[in-house]
């Protein structure tokens, strides 16, 4: 089909479109069967069974890809079954580099799952580029990284990590859950597999479970099509839709949650019991520089460690409007406590090397009034003063 625009906002509302359908429909309609009639034996079909292929998620599928700028995508039924989807690419003997601060479930589906099958992993620093490479051993087979990482927001030099890969012949991934296609794209900078819990900001109103995946080339495309279908972690029809319907607006709401989280981190440097603030945005943040040359801007998520003498459980005690919760990227403002949260997989001693700290929060910031978001970070960081 002819392309009749050049911008990423048109093409999360025109893109990845099928051909019309019967009744033209102005948006992708919800396929909800599990199987489609064949018309007799042996004749060719474009549509058989869902877990292999649905229009609906093939919508999602072609728009994901395009945004990204990948060759195909993939639909999952959570973040975790498309990196599960990924990970299934390796064999037993193969070894991944992965960096410290990498995803908590991401290090325990590694750690305890994958390890059975002989798949194993290597903690690298992903941010010193001649360390890394020194980590690079005959069965290193692939690298998987996020940046900006979680919980301190630790940026990795995309395009350094790309090219290593390809010199050493390494599958490279990049989780790009925290950024969105919006404001950083990992293929165009040369990485070969991209992944999202699409939970997250592309579904953002925290109403659904996604996972997405593109990649670059076609021998990939057709290895992730084999997996996806013979695992069978796709996702249905209604939440690709749904998905659908959110990346339509990813454009402008990401637009206002960072111009909401600019402020809240100019907000947090000023407060007294706020010892450091980890946001890729503040000019003075380590991977700030790096960020810039990689991403449209420093994002939305960021993280604050409390001073001594401010307890953060009569913080989370004191947010009215800020919600305590798992997950991020919805229009809501959520905050969570990665030490017993999200990183509790995180063995202690490596928590505490890597600075997730007790006093440690993490906050994406949602699309509320700013000045309302300020007022009750306000009110509960003078509530926990003890
Ligand atoms: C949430 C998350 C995942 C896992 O996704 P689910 O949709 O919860 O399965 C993976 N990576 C990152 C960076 C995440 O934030």
């Amino acid at each position: 089909m002819t392309k009749y625009y050049q911008g990423i906002n048109s093409a999360m509302i025109h893109g990845g479109r099928l051909p019309e359908d019967a009744a033209h429909a102005v948006n992708v309609p919800i396929y909800q069967t599990s199987t489609f009639r064949q018309f007799g034996i042996g004749e060719t079909v474009t549509w058989e069974y869902t877990r292999t292929g649905n229009p609906t998620r093939a919508a999602l599928e072609s728009l994901i890809a395009e945004l990204e700028g990948g060759q195909a995508g993939f639909a999952f039924a959570s973040g975790m079954a498309a990196l599960t989807a990924v990970l299934s690419l390796f064999k037993q003997g193969d070894r991944l580099l992965i960096s410290s601060n990498v995803y908590g479930g991401t290090y325990r589906v590694l750690d305890k799952i994958f390890s059975h099958f002989g798949i194993t992993y290597t903690i690298a620093d992903t941010t010193d580029l001649n360390a890394l490479e020194q980590s690079i051993t005959p069965e290193v087979k692939g690298i998987l990284v996020e940046s900006p990482a979680n919980p301190l927001l630790t940026i990795t030099d995309l395009l350094g990590v790309a090219d290593l890969a390809r010199r050493h012949h390494l599958v490279s991934i990049a989780d790009n859950t925290f950024m969105t296609p919006y404001l950083q794209r990992p293929l165009e900078l040369g990485f070969d597999v991209v992944v999202h819990s699409a939970t997250k900001y592309l579904g953002g109103h925290s109403d659904l479970i996604a996972g997405l995946v593109v990649v670059r080339d076609q021998e990939l495309a057709c290895r992730l099509a084999f997996i996806q279908n013979s695992t069978g972690g796709v996702l249905d029809p209604f939440d690709s839709f749904l998905l659908q319907r959110s990346i339509k607006t990813l454009g402008v709401r990401m637009d206002r949650h960072v111009s909401n989280a600019e402020q809240v981190a100019q907000f947090l440097i000023r407060q007294p019991g706020i010892a450091r603030v980890y946001y890729p945005g503040l000019p003075d943040f380590k991977g700030y520089a790096v960020n810039q040359g990689q991403a449209r801007n420093g994002g939305v998520m960021m993280s604050f460690e409390l001073k001594a003498g401010y307890a953060y459980q009569k913080f989370f005690k004191a947010l009215k409007l800020i919600v305590l919760a798992e997950s991020l990227g919805g229009v809501e403002s959520l905050v969570c406590h990665p030490a017993t949260m999200t990183h509790a997989a995180i063995p202690e001693e490596i928590r505490r090397k890597v600075g997730i700290t007790d006093g440690l929060i993490r906050l994406s910031t949602g699309l509320e009034d700013p000045e309302d978001l300020l007022n009750d970070l306000a009110q509960a960081l003078s509530a926990s003063k003890s």
